[in-house]
This record gives structure tokens, C-alpha cells and sequence, in this order.
């Protein structure tokens, strides 16, 4: 018996999906900090990219070390694969190895699109200055000339 009712569970799991986890509102803020305009979680985008401008072709992804299966990780100390728990290993190697080629298949159509496509790592955020100026360095070349305003004046100029 499913002792949670579908409509309840249903509203349970819109908030799951609803809800940013607090690195992605970190990299929201650092890419409102550059001045640019962009939307969240669009779906008419493969993967629904957490942060993109469909009209400046560019979209951005804020992965979690470990659902991601991020490689050569800090945080996840894993050079090849991520630290799994001992329990349903082969699940959750499984589970992570099928996360890590549905984002390669999505990169692969935005690129396809003319998309820019950024991947944030969980772990980089350690680092927020060194993301920062990744940022702006890779996402000024899809505000050529005078549109750049936002980035310049992020810069100090
Ligand atoms: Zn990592």
C-alpha cells in the first residue's frame, strides 16, 4: 500500500524538482553578478540547462560531483570514478555512469545547436573567484561589442 497519496506525492515531488540546491544559486549569482540576463531550468532545451540564454546560445549546467560522476574531483577524491558507498555499488555505478552519458548526449545537441556549454562543477565553487573570471571569459564572446556592457562594467571598466 502506498501510504503517501498521488497528489500529495506529486506536490512532493514537484518541490524536488523545483527547489535549487544552494550551488546553483551560488552560479546564479556569480552570472547575475556579470550583468547578463538568463533563464533557469528551461525545458524546451535538452537537459533543461540550469542556467541559459536561448537568444545568446548559451547554456550552463551546475553538476553535483557525484550524481555527475565529475573525474579527477577534489571533492569526491576520485580520480576514474566517484567514491561509492559500499552498499549497491554496482547500482550507483550504474545509476552515475548513466547520468554522466545522458549529459554527454545533451552537451552534444546544444553544441550541435551553436550552443556554448558550460559545466560547473559542485567542487569549483571552493574557488569562486578563479569561476568568476572563467565565466565572463568564456561568456563574453556571446555579447560581442557594445552588448558587453554587463561583462565590462563586472570588470571594473
Ligand atoms: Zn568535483
Amino acid at each position: 500500500m502506498d501510504i503517501v497519496s498521488t497528489k500529495k506525492r506529486s506536490q512532493m515531488m514537484s518541490v524536488v524538482r523545483q527547489r535549487a540546491t544552494p550551488i546553483e544559486i551560488a552560479v546564479r549569482r556569480l552570472v547575475c553578478g556579470l550583468g547578463l540576463h538568463y533563464r533557469v531550468n528551461n525545458r524546451s532545451l535538452p537537459g533543461s540547462p540550469d542556467i541559459s540564454n536561448q537568444y545568446r546560445r548559451w547554456a550552463l549546467f551546475v553538476n553535483g560531483c557525484f550524481w555527475h560522476g565529475h573525474k579527477n574531483c577534489r571533492k569526491t577524491a576520485a580520480r576514474n570514478s566517484p567514491h561509492l558507498p559500499e552498499a549497491n555499488r554496482s547500482f550507483w555505478a550504474d545509476k552515475i555512469q548513466s547520468n554522466r552519458r545522458r549529459d554527454a548526449r545533451n552537451c552534444r545537441i546544444l553544441r550541435s545547436y551553436g550552443f556554448l556549454v558550460i559545466i560547473v562543477w559542485e567542487c569549483q565553487l571552493k574557488c569562486r573567484d578563479r569561476l568568476e573570471q572563467r565565466l565572463k571569459r568564456l561568456l563574453i564572446r556571446r555579447y560581442p561589442s557594445s552588448s558587453a556592457g554587463g561583462l565590462l562594467e563586472a570588470s571594473g571598466r
